[in-house]
């Protein structure tokens, strides 16, 4: 079994609205599903992504209105960053300026270009232009299709000691490839999210959650295996969740030996299965067990502003 890479990250924000227009006008992803935080009904979970929220493009958010800034540190995935065509890196570098991101200056790693910037939360996040990337299926909206985000590239991961974490990635599919300095780099074979670099730092900060972390990151797996992968979690000596119906894909998830916490989640059945494709990401949607509940959960969430 190999996970082809990643499925969908998760990070905890402050004011949506905010969050609403970075992602949606700022990187210029759809806005693909608008729900509320399963565990935690008074908090929306936004998801964002391509035209459809495929596997490996859809970055999600528990914006916390009055979250407290966190600590990105040891123990979590530490950047997030999106691939962009090596061709739209001038594009990106006076786009991020025009609005207002203070991004860093193009830096090369491992023979591709990097924007390193953060979101309003203090997420820490890059764009990694590629020269082969996958046409895939840009949203309509402010970024033209040739220079859009395609999804994910990869995430890093800050960790005390990298060594188990590693073995675990080779357990999953992955593939040492480079390192420099602090950094390895892993790999699978999917088109997006394929990446996991591991920076070791034993005297780094252990991260904090709050606003502007991630809360976890997802893997993509097929459903007649998901099981199987369960097995594998266990025997690497990790305690695995049951399989839990997350509506849009199912879920299983573990923390890994060094803190970080690892979904496992299904390709299907995706965004649109309780939502046309051209109407997503409208209007609140609640999973049936929810539905009952509409009216009290929707009194209690805060406004959400649409990007103009
Ligand atoms: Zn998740």
């Amino acid at each position: 079994m190999r996970t082809p890479g990643i499925h969908h990250v998760t990070a905890i924000g402050s004011d949506p609205s905010r969050n609403l227009e970075f992602y949606t006008k700022t990187l210029g992803l759809r806005l693909v599903k608008q729900s509320v935080n399963q565990d935690d009904v008074g908090v929306y979970h936004l998801f964002y992504g391509d035209e459809q929220g495929s596997p490996g493009t859809s970055m999600t958010f528990f914006p916390y209105v009055d979250a407290s800034p966190g600590q990105v540190g040891t123990g979590q995935v530490s950047t997030v960053a999106f691939l962009i065509p090596d061709s739209a890196v001038d594009y990106w570098v006076d786009r991020l300026a025009a609005e207002g991101v203070d991004a860093a200056a193009p830096e090369e790693r491992f023979g591709d270009t990097v924007i390193a910037f953060e979101d309003p939360d203090g997420l820490p996040l890059e764009l990694v232009a590629v020269d082969d990337v996958p046409e895939g299926h840009p949203p309509e909206g402010p970024v033209p299709d040739e220079h859009a985000i395609r999804g994910f590239h990869s995430v890093a991961l800050s960790l005390a000691s990298a060594d188990e974490t590693a073995g675990l990635l080779q357990t999953m599919g992955f593939e040492a490839t480079e390192s420099e300095h602090d950094r390895q780099r892993f790999e699978s074979d999917g088109d997006l999210g394929y990446v996991v670099d591991l920076l070791e730092d034993p005297h780094a900060p252990r991260g904090r959650p709050g606003a502007g972390t991630v809360h976890h990151v997802a893997f993509q797996v097929d459903e007649a295996e998901q099981e199987a992968w369960r097995d594998v979690l266990i025997e690497a000596g990790l305690r695995p969740t049951e399989i839990i119906d997350r509506k849009w894909f199912k879920s299983v998830y573990a923390r890994e030996h060094a803190g970080v916490l690892f979904e496992f989640a299904t390709k299907s059945p995706g965004y649109t299965v309780d939502e046309e494709l051209e109407a997503l990401g409208e209007r609140l949607v609640l999973p049936e067990w929810l539905e009952d509940r509409r009216e009290e959960i929707e009194a209690n969430l805060p406004e959400l502003r649409p990007a103009d």
